[in-house]
């Protein structure tokens, strides 16, 4: 019975990407996620995704899982991508063997100037350049002298529905929205997309909780659960926190990283009374720990604007 229950039970994420200090914005996903998980029984796995490495910056690992103790999260579980190469590896040679993949030498640059249609955001539309053109990664490399990155193949045609937890139903036709899509820019698959997919099965992850500037990019990944038989986790894309002009949270808005706050004396508890109050689960100016956000925990009280940072906001924390 217990292994029955045992296996009932969600498993959830916290995955951040060591770029950069934890920030408020991170913070009220990883809220999310664990309440998500945690408010069910479940359990949490900590995934460091330190793949990305000119931007990964020395001690942000380190700093974001000590500003994550700091403020009450804890987990089951942790991994860290940079120690897992060999299982991307052997994703990579499945997708190899199934004719799946091919290596691409265009620059953002080529693929921007490819574009027939103005894209939105970070979103670029790849019109297959690359494929069929080079019969290994190496003659690739040879033919351009810088790191190619391996694309997944989309058929015309494809279309990948889903019913997010929070975000609702979305359709995407990823060959007319994306085309062959980047998996890795790394010989041995080592990078965000596929290490992404590879993990969530491997580290048996059923609801995944992020911001919804991933929600565009879940179709792919679905793609490669379903080219590498792999299941597909419950997806929830929550908004973003953003600043009063509506765009990402960034400096000039203000300085929200936790360790500012932590330095301010600002209490851990207030940090996340004010996340919780965003999502409609605390009053306003509420001192509370993730344990006592646990009943409250209810998606269906969550806005679904993005949260603005507001002058109210700065005045309370400081800027
Ligand atoms: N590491 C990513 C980030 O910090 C999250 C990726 C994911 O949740 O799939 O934005």
């Amino acid at each position: 019975m217990e292994e029955i229950l045992a296996k009932a039970r969600p498993v959830g994420r916290l995955a951040p990407s060591p770029t950069g200090a934890l920030h408020l914005g991170n913070v009220r996903t990883f809220m999310i996620a664990w309440l998500s998980a945690r408010s069910r029984g479940g359990r949490v796995i900590m995934r460091m995704e330190d793949l990305d490495h000119p931007k990964d910056k020395p001690g942000a690992a380190e700093g974001a899982i000590d500003d994550l103790r700091w403020l009450g999260f804890d987990w089951d579980e942790d991994f860290v991508q940079s120690q897992r190469k060999p299982l991307y590896r052997d994703a990579l040679e499945v997708l190899k063997s199934k004719g799946l993949v091919y290596p691409c030498v265009c620059s953002r640059r080529d693929v921007e100037n490819a574009q027939s249609a103005p894209h939105e955001g970070e979103q670029l539309h790849y019109p297959g350049t690359c494929r069929g053109r080079f019969a290994s990664w190496g003659e690739a490399f040879a033919y351009s002298g810088r790191t190619p990155c391996w694309r997944f193949r989309v058929e015309q045609g494809t279309r990948i529905a889903l019913d997010d937890a929070f975000a609702g139903h979305f359709e995407q036709d990823v060959a007319a929205k994306l085309g062959d899509f980047p998996l890795a820019r790394d010989e041995g698959g080592a990078g965000y997309t596929l290490a992404a997919v590879v993990d969530d099965a491997a580290m048996g992850i059923t609801e995944v909780v992020r911001g919804d500037d991933l929600l565009a990019a879940t179709p792919a990944q679905m793609l490669i659960q379903r080219a590498l038989d792999l299941p597909t986790p419950t997806y929830c894309h929550v908004p973003l926190v953003v600043g009063q002009d509506g765009r990402r949270l960034a400096k000039r808005h203000g300085d929200t990283r936790i360790a500012a706050y932590r330095a301010k004396g600002i209490s851990p508890g207030s940090i996340l009374g004010f996340l919780a109050a965003s999502c409609g689960w605390a009053e306003p100016g509420e001192d509370i720990s993730l344990a006592g956000l646990l009943p409250r925990f209810n998606l269906a009280a969550m806005p679904h604007a993005p949260l603005a940072l507001g002058e109210k906001f700065f005045e309370v924390f400081g800027r």
